[in-house]
């Protein structure tokens, strides 16, 4: 016996059950297209929704800020590792959400870890789909959970009614469902929120840079602000291309997390390049909302076209684009098969998504040009009717 063999089965379990997770390994930069394996292939995966991943202005920020500030943070934020970018980062981040304040941290998933704790809310209302880092957040509590059915205003009321004599309560919330791509009923979410004296959190990663005018994200979209959503959480590392998180709201906010948010306490700031490339992002997106507009023309074609051919695309609202099978191994054989053919797009099983709901996610970019959806859709319509799908 070997200390680490529980480790071998269940890798070996993983493996049997169709759930193991071969990673692709990129030998190219982020794009349209990308090259695994030393192949061309065209990219339906990536979060890259603006293709702000490898945009040249975000690119020259970078580089200049690297020879003016060196390449490491140095410190923690709270002891020497809060620049002046970092200041005119949250500053613009401030701007461009309409709020007071933001808070610039390590990671989306980091920042969920940095709210929910320090609130030590009596009782956390969360959406049972919401993403790994609420959840492992929410972990990180001694508060009373309260799950409620995903999306379903009426029984997120039905579980706050039974929360109701909890002194502080809060609600959190996905803004855009990564899996299915749907939005969050934010606004009949806040209603409740405000009868029933909860704060609201909602975590806009998929949202910013898609919704909202601008790509200002879930708040904007559904024309609440920061009264009735106490809390938005945001990420760097998608629409906006660079790598980072952020929480933003009012003043408040950001003076208390900054006294108590432990990854903002004892772990490193972002570097000086990642956060100059995320200043350039926030700038391109404030100047302009082309590319947010040929995103979702992007998505209206790709989505249209898949319908049209007799796919399914569930419910989503948004670029993101499941594509459902079904089955667990058909969906992952039509991931192979699209790999075969030049497309790369992953297959979504259990537990990720409920049983018999295996899909192939498609998520589309304003890096793609209509050429590249016709590739695209053409080979989803050859293997769909290969493997009697459509
Ligand atoms: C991707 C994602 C995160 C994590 O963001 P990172 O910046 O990549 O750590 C957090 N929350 C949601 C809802 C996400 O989809």
């Amino acid at each position: 016996m070997n200390k680490l063999d529980f480790m071998t089965t269940e890798l070996n379990r993983l493996k049997s059950e169709g759930l193991y997770n071969a990673i692709r390994v990129l030998e190219s930069p982020q794009g349209s297209w990308l090259k695994i394996g030393g192949k061309s292939v065209l990219n339906l995966c990536s979060n890259n929704y603006l293709g702000l991943a490898d945009h040249p202005k975000l690119v020259e920020a970078a580089k200049e800020t690297l020879d003016e500030y060196g390449v490491g943070p140095g410190a923690v934020r709270s002891i020497a590792g809060t620049m002046a970018l970092h200041k005119e980062l949250e500053e613009s981040l401030a701007k461009f959400k309409e709020v007071e304040a933001t808070l610039g941290l390590q990671s989306g998933f980091v920042a969920n870890q940095a709210v929910i704790p320090p609130i030590q809310a009596d009782g956390i209302f969360t959406d049972a789909l919401n993403h790994a880092s609420i959840i492992d957040g929410v972990r990180l509590t001694k508060s009373q959970r309260f799950i409620y059915e995903h999306n379903n205003v009426e029984d997120l009321a039905i579980q706050l009614d039974k929360g109701k004599d909890l002194k502080r309560k809060l609600i959190i919330t996905d803004g855009v469902f990564s899996m299915d791509g749907d939005i969050a009923p934010l606004d009949g979410i806040a209603k409740l929120a405000t009868e029933y004296d909860a704060l609201l959190m909602v975590d806009d990663a998929h949202g910013e840079g898609v919704l909202g005018d601008h790509g200002r994200g879930i708040v904007n979209h559904f024309k609440l602000n920061s009264d009735q959503v106490d809390i938005e959480i945001g990420t760097l590392s998608k629409a906006l291309g660079v790598v980072g998180g952020y929480v933003a709201g009012k003043q408040v906010l950001r003076d208390f997390l900054e006294q108590k948010a432990r990854p903002f306490l004892f772990s490193s700031a972002v570097t000086p390049p990642d956060v100059a490339a995320a200043i350039a992002a926030v700038k391109i997106l404030e100047n302009d909302d082309s590319l947010v507009k040929k995103l979702w023309d992007n998505a209206r074609y790709f989505q249209g076209a898949m319908k049209d051919i007799g796919f399914d695309t569930g419910k989503t609202q948004t670029p993101i684009t499941p594509v459902m099978i079904g089955d667990a191994k058909t969906s992952s054989e039509f991931s192979k098969e699209l790999l075969k053919e030049g497309i790369f797009a992953m297959s979504l099983g259990f537990p990720t998504v409920p049983k018999n709901q295996a899909r192939i996610r498609v998520m589309l970019s304003a890096a793609h040009s209509k050429e590249d959806l016709d590739f695209g859709i053409q080979k989803f319509e050859m293997i769909g009717k290969k493997l009697n799908l459509i």
